[in-house]
């Protein structure tokens, strides 16, 4: 049987890249970078060397790049620290977005409850997409930040991220995004694209878990969440994961330099998987067509449960996802998916199919005959099914 990875937007297998230039730093130069003596210093190189490198892969200037254990504490870290100037000045209103990762959502919830900010949640209309226009209606004289996710990881659809910045850049307002699923897969210039903050995760461009960064352009001050040692300029305290940050510098710099070949690759790929999927009846493609991820591809199916899909997917071998990882094992429909408008019946039967740049086209045509029949399958096994094709209740999509 064949063994597909189908969850790229969830997590990515490590490159050997990533993996050889770890190495060292666990087996032979293991010192503290704080320390004076010679591998504590040498360890200081290597991260200094690692910051200068993944600022280049977004334009950014070294002292611009915090190292974070992932892309929820670079979130929480952007948008509390953006409060909290914020409050400073009497502004306490925040523009995001319906759709984002719930590492900002839940973050602006607690900013909403527990210290009297106001959001507002953007809508992102049924093609999963917010303009800068809705951004610059929204913002007010007390708004202190517009918080706009570069591509969503349920829908995988990429958003007008430099007009945003631009219009935020005009109206004096900071700007974050979170690029976690962006980064390694499209370009980032955070000059080019008027970035104020930005968010990234390593695991999600073949580079280990648990490191990120955040970005903030000099003069942005930063409130910190950890407190502790100086190191990364008294802004994140605790002793660096120095073999993590290596895997993180290598992956970035190896996805960014081969952006080009990806997306060659890819985005005939993915077209060919929508277009196979997109012949099964009684569904449809979630998010715009054109402005979304080389990679990612999110279908809803009518008479579908989106946990029995994937269940039986992996008997066939294939390791697909119904949304998010973190909403997996909840019975709530996606918030991503309602917000673009989805009724709930079919928000719960939504395959996210996310493939890596090693992904053959046997491996694409596989995974369409798969959906097909598993569709097909429990479909026939359905009652709400045998509702719809008796008319008793009406179909939510074309044929
Ligand atoms: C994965 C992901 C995160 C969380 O990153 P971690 O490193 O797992 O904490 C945040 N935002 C988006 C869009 C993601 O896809």
């Amino acid at each position: 049987m064949m063994r597909i990875y189908a969850d790229n937007a969830a997590t990515t297998k490590m490159s050997n890249t990533a993996i050889q230039a770890m190495l060292p730093y666990m087996a032979e130069i293991y010192g503290n970078p704080s320390s004076l003596y010679t591998i504590g210093q040498e360890a200081k190189e290597a991260l200094e060397n690692a910051r200068a490198r993944v600022a280049k892969c977004i334009g950014a200037e070294p002292r611009e790049i915090i190292f974070t254990s992932g892309g929820s504490e670079a979130d929480n870290q952007a948008i509390v620290s953006a409060a909290k100037s914020g409050e400073r000045r009497g502004k306490k209103h925040i523009i995001s977005t319906a759709f984002e990762h719930h590492a900002v959502l839940h973050t602006l919830k607690k900013l909403e409850k527990e210290q009297g900010f106001e959001v507002t949640l953007l809508d992102v209309h049924a093609n999963g997409i917010v303009t800068a226009e809705e951004v610059a209606n929204a913002i007010r004289e007390d708004t202190c930040l517009v918080t706009v996710m570069f591509a969503n990881n349920e829908i995988g659809t990429v958003q007008p991220i430099a007009e945003i910045g631009a219009v935020c850049r005009e109206k004096g307002v900071l700007f974050h995004t979170d690029a976690v699923q962006a980064a390694g897969h499209t370009t980032i210039d955070v000059k080019a694209q008027n970035i104020d903050m930005l968010s990234i995760s390593a695991h999600k461009f073949h580079g280990p878990k648990g490191a990120g960064v955040l970005y903030a352009k000099k003069g942005i001050p930063l409130v910190n969440l950890i407190e502790g040692g100086a190191q990364e300029r008294g802004k994140r305290a605790g002793t660096e994961n120095v073999p993590a940050i290596m895997g993180l510098a290598a992956a970035l710099e190896e996805a960014t330099a081969n952006i080009a070949a990806y997306e060659a690759k890819m985005i005939p790929l993915r077209d060919r998987l929508i277009a196979g999927l997109s012949e099964i009846p009684y569904g449809e493609l979630n998010g715009d067509r054109e402005h979304r991820l080389p990679g990612t591809v999110n279908f809803c199916f009518e008479g579908i449960e989106g946990e029995s899909l994937l269940l039986l997917l992996d008997d066939k071998g294939v390791s697909a996802s119904s949304g998010s990882a973190c909403t997996s094992g909840s019975l709530d429909p996606s918030h991503v998916l309602l917000a673009i408008g989805r009724p709930h019946e079919v928000a719960h039967g939504s395959l996210r199919l996310s493939f890596g740049e090693d992904v053959t086209v046997e491996e694409i045509d596989y995974t369409i005959e798969a959906v097909k029949e598993v569709v097909a399958y429990l479909r026939g096994m359905s009652p709400f099914w045998r509702d719809l094709e008796s008319g008793k209740r009406p179909h939510i999509f074309a044929k």
